[in-house]
């Protein structure tokens, strides 16, 4: 049977082009680029391509690129380095909507006295800037609001929010994991100090990332030990994976344009049949800003879960909530933060599609998907007689 594959926000497939790039990294360039040697120096000049390749989509100068293992490192040295380059200040402002990687480290350092604010967002997702602005005072060291939503694609208005906190001498961190490679961003021409990206998120491998940051901005090493990455991050570099995250952000500054529009309308195609065809649904999140590939669904009175399994049987994979949270019973926090009822949190699917997915592959899940729709509300004691 056939993979569908819908769930591009959990990872995506390595493109060829970026496998090719990194083949020869794993036999026979194995260098360490911190080596004298010419063999490990070759290294350094392919990091240095990569670091250029990543600058260039993002639109910033190469030296402000910090390479990492992925989103999760970066969100979390932009946290605690902010916090250890000022340690006066014990205010940070973040959203009831990030990933993990930024709630839960901001959540642990209550217990180290900081005081962690967490913005509501509204029953579409948006964040309140009167809020924002409201908050921010002379103790806040960082503001951190994620650039777009992983589990409804929502993207947050990141140049005002960059605005009001910069305007105020706070450090500005944002977490675009699910923005690099899906919708165009231009960081010199914003005042963000600080984005976090992950490679396998844009067809890249996994267990590789970076942290843009913007040049002067106060930031204590999160890893400690070599000089690598300017002495910002130790560790011996993942050469492979740099060149990987290089090449697939290459490929997506190249095709943007022309994906993001196929994207959207295998989405929206997607979308609108879904919505029209069954029942008792509804659409979770912001319409209107939001990213291309993204959308999710709540059907009332069934659980996600036993839509996600009739879908396997049929080879089509989704995701219910965000794949950290899945294995979990309690509804997506996201969907909470919203003001989601209980009954339509349970039941909600995320498709999230790349630009690997065909016009076929959407028609036939927009065939089955009433089907299963229909024959789990038959076995729903929920569903209202
Ligand atoms: N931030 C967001 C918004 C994400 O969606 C993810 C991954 O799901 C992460 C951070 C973590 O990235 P990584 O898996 O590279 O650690």
């Amino acid at each position: 049977m056939k993979t569908i594959y819908f769930d591009n926000n959990a990872t995506t497939k390595v493109a060829e082009e970026v496998l090719e790039e990194m083949r020869p990294l794993f036999s026979e360039l194995y260098g360490n680029p911190s080596s004298m040697h010419t063999f490990g120096g070759q290294m350094g000049r392919k990091i240095r391509r990569a670091r250029e390749q990543v600058a260039s989509l993002l639109g910033c100068e190469p030296s402000e690129i910090v390479f990492t293992s992925g989103g999760t490192e970066s969100d979390n040295t932009a946290i605690e380095g902010t916090l250890a380059a000022a340690p006066n200040k014990r205010k940070i402002i973040t959203t009831r909507v990030e990933h993990p990687a930024v709630l839960v480290a901001c959540r642990e350092l209550e217990n180290h006295g900081y005081t962690v604010v967490e913005l509501a967002v509204d029953k579409q997702g948006r964040l309140d800037l009167a809020e924002l602005e409201n908050e921010i005072d002379d103790d806040t060291v960082l503001v951190t609001i994620m650039y777009a939503n992983n589990e409804t694609g929502v993207v947050f208005p990141m140049d005002k929010i960059a605005e009001l906190a910069t305007g105020k001498n706070v450090v500005f961190h944002t977490d675009a994991v699910q923005a690099v490679g899906k919708i165009p961003l231009n960081i010199s021409e914003s005042r963000i100090d600080l984005l976090s990206l992950s490679g396998h998120k844009l067809h890249g491998p996994k267990g590789v990332g970076a942290l843009y940051v913007r040049k002067g901005t106060r930031l204590s090493p999160f890893m400690l030990g070599g000089h690598q990455e300017a002495g910002r991050r130790a560790g011996t570099e993942n050469v492979p994976g740099i060149v990987g995250l290089g090449k697939a952000c290459e490929l997506a500054a190249k095709n943007i344009a022309e994906e993001n529009q196929k994207v959207k309308y295998l989405r929206d195609k997607l979308e609108n049949a879904l919505l029209e065809n069954c029942p008792d649904c509804r659409l979770n999140g912001d319409k209107e800003n939001r990213l291309p590939n993204t959308t999710n669904i709540s059907f009332e009175y069934i659980e996600g879960e036993a839509i996600l399994l009739m879908l396997d049987r049929y080879g089509i994979c989704a995701s219910s909530g965000s794949a950290c949270t899945s294995g979990s019973l309690e509804p997506s926090h996201v969907l909470r933060a919203m003001g989601v009822p209980f009954t339509a949190a349970h039941g909600s699917i995320r498709f999230s599609l790349s630009r690997y997915n065909t016009g076929e592959e959407v028609d036939y899940t927009i065939e089955k998907m009433p089907e299963i729709i229909n024959k789990l509300r038959e076995l729903s004691p929920f569903v209202p007689k």
